[in-house]
């Protein structure tokens, strides 16, 4: 009896995501744990902070060190940090140079310019692009071992440039890509359903940006499909309108909802912030969950020619992206062509930076 259940599951996890290695010691892993949990995040800005103070309520590390080339402010942001030094165990430092970085766990990039009212975030790429020279090598320089999480914006573009400057193996290069979209979209959703948002999954994946899209397949409320619950209202035909009418009006909200909050308060912080904590929380404490995050598209079958990075659902531990969750199967034909669309949009404007 066992062993058939032995067997459906390793069949299914073959399927599902190929080879999962179990979650022991691998030589990166060893090291990282073999110093105290240090997390660095260059940037000190709306969203560096913001990001560091959901990692310090969450009690993950030993020790959090900020980098900006704003010294005043960088002082500034880490006394204003460590002055709540009652309320969380970890040490907060202020970089003087990347060695104080050295055997970082995750480093997590927030450097940057930001989009102005209106600007998308693919036209942030020349800018940002030339930071991420004098970042990247001496990160990994003092952290050859390091997880780098890229948050700055283009996000997908930006990661592919990381992994190429890094010379770190390509599952230890990721990006927070869609999983603030899948936020954004799971909250709206159950907005609207009067419901809380843990009993809503959906993803959204592709580009962090206009060219996203939902993962139409995989919605589900309480554990039910939600095309399924479509389908058993009414006829097939509205049915079906009415499905894809609901996850686009509130697809779109996603989209626009970044730049709606630039509109009113000159950039966004919190949401990103918690996504970032639980992408480290995931990494520190070996979740492995799944989570839609900025990978090289290459790691799913059937796109292994795919030079680009983009948001797919990655089982997420210790050692960066584990595996990738192998959703072309499960994928209706639309959402095929959708993720065809987004890997061309990132691929022009990559073409266009270079
Ligand atoms: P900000 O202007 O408040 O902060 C940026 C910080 O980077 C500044 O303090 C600046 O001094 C610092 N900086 C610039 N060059 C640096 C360098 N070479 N080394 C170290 N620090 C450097 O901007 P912000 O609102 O914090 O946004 C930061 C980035 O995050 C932007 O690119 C923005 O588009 C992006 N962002 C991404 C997401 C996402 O979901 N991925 C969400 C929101 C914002």
């Amino acid at each position: 009896m066992t062993s058939g259940i032995d067997e459906a599951a390793a069949e299914l996890q073959g399927s599902l995501f190929g080879e999962v290695s179990p979650a022991i010691d691998t030589p990166g892993a060893a090291l990282a744990r073999s110093y105290p949990v240090r997390i660095t995040v260059v940037g000190a800005g709306d969203v560096g902070v913001a990001c560091a103070y959901n990692i310090l309520t969450r009690d993950i590390c030993s020790e959090l060190v900020l980098v900006d080339v704003l010294k005043d402010k960088l002082k500034g942001q880490v006394m204003d940090l460590q002055h709540g030094g009652a309320f969380y165990s970890t040490r907060i430092r202020a970089a003087e140079s990347y060695e104080d970085t050295a055997h970082s766990a995750v480093c997590i990039i927030t450097a940057g310019v930001r989009q102005r009212p209106g600007e998308s975030r693919l036209e942030l790429m020349d800018r940002n692009a030339a930071l991420f020279k004098g970042i990247i090598p001496p990160l990994v320089q003092y952290s050859p071992n390091t997880i780098l999480l890229v948050v700055s914006n283009p996000v997908d573009l930006l990661t592919h440039l990381a992994w190429q400057m890094s010379g770190l193996p390509r599952e230890r290069v990721i990006g927070s890509g869609t999983y603030l979209d899948s936020s954004r979209f799971r909250t709206l959703l159950a907005q609207r359903l009067g419901i809380d948002t843990a009993s809503v999954q959906a993803m959204v994946l592709g580009e962090h940006g206009d060219s996203s899209f939902v993962y139409r397949s995989g919605i589900t409320v309480g554990g039910v499909p939600l095309r399924t619950c479509f389908e058993r209202m009414t006829d097939a035909a509205s049915a079906s309108t009415a499905f894809y009418d609901l996850v686009k009006g509130v697809h779109q909200q996603v989209v626009a909802a970044a730049y709606e909050v630039i509109k009113l308060k000159g950039y966004t912080n919190w949401a990103i912030g918690s996504a970032v904590g639980s992408i480290v929380t995931t990494i520190v404490h070996d979740r492995r969950k799944v989570l839609p995050i900025t990978t090289h598209a290459g790691s799913l079958r059937g796109l292994e020619s795919a030079d680009v990075f983009l948001s797919l659902p990655c089982v997420l531990g210790r050692n960066g992206v584990v595996e990738v969750l192998q959703i072309l199967p499960f994928m209706e034909s639309d959402e095929k062509e959708d993720l065809q669309s987004s890997i061309e949009a990132l691929q022009s404007t990559a073409k266009k930076a270079s």
